[in-house]
């Protein structure tokens, strides 16, 4: 037994934001500037932390970065109305709307209405159907799947791992993260099995996995001895734990853990990404680069 790669996904984004602030200034140059619209509905304090930090990396970017926040009671046609007036808008290339939505707002409406050029979170029917098809060219591609084949695009090449061919197992088929990155691993000719609650014997499923994709939304529920020696972990969710004492402001203190057990993970698998700074941060940095490719998009690019 030895001891796992960390991944780091914070190290991996910094890059690519560099990266994406450089193409943003080219741009710039030739008078358009990426800009991302951010649509909060209620205050729910994560989602509230997800869209500051969209924000601020929007703006590190030099993009314009616009952010609304709408009260819990606005109305599905009032969402609408702002999304349609975002549509039209030429000063803005990406539409976010941070779900989930409070109230009764039909989230399927909602995405629909987002102009597939301008859907940056690719949730939107069209963009699902390009990236279900392979054309990954004109597909705006949900940012933490693409954020997830990024870090395993680069840890496969480090260790020498070869994809094709390999058993890939996604845990979760969720149209946000799950099927998106079963396409995308299939793309890049894995064997891959999608498993969701409804699936019998999760732990001799994943045992076979040379590459594990967790996205379920259950804290540590994957045990280290499901995991196949040396195999590639990616743990997507983020799940919140109450830890002991009470914060700065007073507040009691919480941590973030994935759903992979993580110290028992790391005896077994080859590498694995960190709850936090692994998936998370990759997925801001892949909501900057579908901003930038739709200001490219738009600027005939
Ligand atoms: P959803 O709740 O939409 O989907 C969860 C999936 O897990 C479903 O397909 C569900 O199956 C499956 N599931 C639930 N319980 C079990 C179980 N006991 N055994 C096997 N499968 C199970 O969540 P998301 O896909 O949106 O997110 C998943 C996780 O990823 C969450 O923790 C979320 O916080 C995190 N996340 C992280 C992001 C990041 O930036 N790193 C971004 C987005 C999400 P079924 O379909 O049968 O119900």
């Amino acid at each position: 037994t030895g001891s796992a790669l960390l991944i780091d996904g914070k190290r991996a984004s910094e890059r690519m934001l560099a990266s994406i602030a450089e193409k943003a200034q080219i741009l710039i140059n030739g008078g358009i500037k990426p800009g991302l619209a951010v649509i909060l509905v209620g205050e729910d304090p994560a989602s509230q932390v997800y869209v500051k930090s969209k924000g601020h990396t929007a703006v590190a970017c030099g993009f314009h970065s616009v952010q609304h926040d709408l009260p819990v009671s606005t109305t599905e046609e009032e969402i609408l109305d702002l999304i349609a007036r975002l549509n039209a808008d030429p000063t803005i290339h990406g539409i976010l709307m941070q779900l989930p939505l409070p109230g009764g707002a039909d989230p399927t409406r909602i995405i629909e209405s987002i102009a597939p050029s301008k859907d940056v979170d690719g949730l939107h029917p069209l963009n699902a159907g390009l990236l279900a098809v392979g054309n990954f060219h004109r597909a705006l591609i949900p940012c933490t799947p693409a954020g997830c084949v990024h870090l395993l695009d680069q840890t496969a090449a480090e260790l020498g791992v070869d994809l094709a061919g390999a058993e890939a197992v996604v845990v979760g088929r969720s149209n946000l993260v799950g099927k998106p990155i079963a396409q995308l691993l299939l793309a890049r000719n894995a064997t891959v099995t999608l498993a969701h609650s409804k699936s019998r014997d999760l732990p001799a499923i994943i045992s076979r996995a040379d590459l594990l994709v967790a996205a379920v939304g259950r804290p540590e529920m994957i045990r280290g001895n499901w995991i196949k020696p040396g195999a590639i972990v990616l743990d997507v969710g983020i799940n919140r734990l109450p830890a002991e004492g009470l914060t700065a402001s007073g507040k009691p203190k919480s941590r973030l853990v994935g759903d992979v057990a993580r110290e028992e993970a790391l005896t077994r698998a080859a590498a694995i990404t960190p709850v936090p700074g692994g998936v998370g941060p990759m997925t801001i940095a892949m909501l900057m680069a579908n901003t930038l490719r739709a200001a490219e998009a738009y600027a005939g690019l």
